[in-house]
């Protein structure tokens, strides 16, 4: 396995595994990989021949008040993972390499789908996202990419970016690794103390229980989802949001329809860290 520090190195890298002929995909993540990561590099390794991981804590992502200086790093574990994961370089740039220096005069502003769910919640959060992806995108260069769905709004805005930027690679979405009580894997997980970490799993259990309740005929699920928030808050719980909404302009829907499609989504904080969960909508 290689690393690439620099966007000459990871370039060179890139080139050399296409000039063999090899179809290249691209997993980027911000580190302390767990087996949700894995599962991307897995899916990677089922639909190209190599596999480029990148590990950088986008700083652009996160608002003054976010963890940015206390989010977990573990490069160490991250490149004993990628080794047995037989990834093929693992690109880890510092900031000075990523944005340089000098004065930005360019930003991505993102209309409509970043209103709601985390976009609603964190401003700045997804055109940081997206400003780092297209930079890695034009660094990396892949054939394809590989996001999870458990970011499902991410993956949406990506989604429309490459489109709209016309970025050549294609994009495959992994289904959400869990823990085996049906925690939604995170690295901020890492945060949760034991205590919390026992009441976690309270999250998915709500979702799972609001998606049933539609998937078996109710509609309009506003009370049964105020019900659950509740229960959710006697438990120690903080609410952000628990709602669904259109999987295609993740706007929030309060009567649905078997003719559109869905993503059922919740965030909450339990103490300080804050959860996030979806399940894509059979209906
Ligand atoms: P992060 O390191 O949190 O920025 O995540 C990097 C990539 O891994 C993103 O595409 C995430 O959606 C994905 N990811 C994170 N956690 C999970 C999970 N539990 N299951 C599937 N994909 C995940």
């Amino acid at each position: 396995m290689k690393t690439a520090e620099s966007i000459q190195e990871i370039r060179e890298q890139v080139n050399n595994l296409k000039s063999k002929g090899k179809k290249v995909a691209f997993v980027p993540t911000m580190g302390a990989l767990h087996d949700g990561h894995l599962s991307l590099i897995r899916m990677a390794h089922k639909h190209a021949d190599a596999i480029v991981v990148s590990i950088y804590v986008n700083p652009e992502q996160f608002a003054p008040h976010e963890d940015f200086g206390t989010y977990p790093r573990t490069i160490e574990a991250d490149l004993k993972l990628c080794k047995e994961e037989n990834v093929d370089v693992v690109f880890m740039p510092d900031t000075e390499t990523m944005y340089g220096s000098g004065k930005k005069y360019f930003s991505i502003d993102i209309e409509e789908l970043n209103v709601h769910l985390d976009g609603g919640s964190r401003p700045g959060y997804f055109q940081g996202i997206a400003l780092v992806v297209n930079k890695l995108f034009n660094i990396v260069n892949p054939d394809i990419a590989v996001f999870g769905q458990k970011d499902y709004q991410q993956f949406r805005i990506i989604e429309q970016m490459v489109k709209e930027f016309n970025h050549p690679v294609e994009l495959l979405m992994a289904p959400i690794g869990r823990a085996e009580d049906g925690l939604a894997l995170s690295s901020r997980n890492a945060y949760l103390s034991q205590e919390e970490r026992a009441l976690a799993p309270s999250l998915y259990r709500a979702l799972t229980y609001v998606a049933q309740q539609i998937e078996n005929g109710v509609m309009e699920p506003a009370l049964l989802i105020s019900h659950q928030q509740e229960e959710l808050e006697a438990k120690g719980f903080e609410n952000d949001y628990l709602s669904v909404y259109s999987l295609d302009t993740l706007q929030p829907v309060d009567k649905l329809s078997t003719e559109n499609k869905y993503v059922l989504a919740i965030a909450a904080y339990l103490g300080k860290t804050r959860l996030i969960d979806n399940l894509i909508l059979e209906i």
